[in-house]
Parts: C-alpha cells; sequence; structure tokens
C-alpha cells in the first residue's frame, strides 16, 4: 500500500481539518488566489510541476456530502481553477481531481479540487 493510500485509509471526516486551520491562518499558507468564497495554493507535496488546491471558505467535508444548494459553489471552485491554469499559461492542459472517501484516497476532509499540470498524465490513475 502506498504511503497516499494508506494516509487516506486512516484520515476520517471531522470537525477540523489543516484546510481549516490554514483558512483560519493558524498555519502559514501563500494563497495563489483568494475570494470570499475560496482559495487556492500549492500543494505542499505536489505530484506533477504545478499541483494546486482551490478550496472553499465553507467547510464541506467531501464532495459526496455536498448539499444541492452547493452547486454554484462547487462550479466557482473549477471556474477559479480555470482562471489560474490560465495565469499560469496551463495551455497544454491540465488535470482536476477530486478525491472521495477512503476508496477514492481522501486524506484532507474538506472538499479540495486538485489541478495537475506541467508533465504528461496517463489513464488510468492508480
Ligand atoms: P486528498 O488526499 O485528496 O485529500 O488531498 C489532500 C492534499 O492536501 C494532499 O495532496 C496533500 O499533499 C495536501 N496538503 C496537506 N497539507 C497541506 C498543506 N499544509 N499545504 C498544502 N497542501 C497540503
Amino acid at each position: 500500500m502506498s504511503d497516499e493510500v494508506a494516509l487516506a485509509q486512516n484520515a476520517r471526516p471531522g470537525e477540523d481539518t489543516i484546510f481549516g486551520k490554514i483558512l483560519r491562518k493558524e498555519i502559514p499558507c501563500n494563497f495563489i488566489y483568494e475570494d470570499d468564497l475560496c482559495v487556492a495554493f500549492d500543494d505542499v507535496n505536489p505530484q506533477a510541476p504545478v499541483h494546486y488546491l482551490v478550496i472553499p471558505r465553507k467547510p464541506i467535508p467531501q464532495l459526496s456530502k455536498a448539499a444541492d444548494e452547493d452547486e454554484l459553489l462547487l462550479g466557482h471552485l473549477l471556474i477559479v481553477a480555470r482562471k489560474i491554469a490560465a495565469t499560469r499559461k496551463l495551455d497544454q492542459g491540465f488535470r482536476i481531481v477530486i478525491n472521495d472517501g477512503p476508496v477514492g484516497a481522501q486524506s484532507v476532509y474538506h472538499v479540495h479540487i486538485h489541478v495537475l499540470s506541467g508533465r504528461q498524465m496517463r489513464w488510468p490513475p492508480g
């Protein structure tokens, strides 16, 4: 089992997460984007030359727990991911990933979009 999968298997949805601490500025983090609804920052353990995360300020634990009323917010995260991609000139493309739950290898229970680029992606993902 890889380290990432082991981490995900041990992660549990809870009241607070490291992303909550980042949002409250209890942990230093360099935001590459922020607005009233979300923030974005580079992943501390990048899986590609470009790897950033877009997270809502609202603490939705995972995509499968999102409410129907979160529709606009979740769409906003994708538009922000696209805007940052344009700023970073990812004109050859990128990959969006949302891990959900233990099977999806989610390790931080605050919903987030991974954006990966800068190398050729493969399919299927591991
Ligand atoms: P996931 O496994 O889909 O829940 O993704 C969580 C991601 O958060 C992983 O890619 C981690 O490397 C990343 N991560 C965890 N802590 C931090 C942090 N302090 N700053 C930036 N990224 C982080």
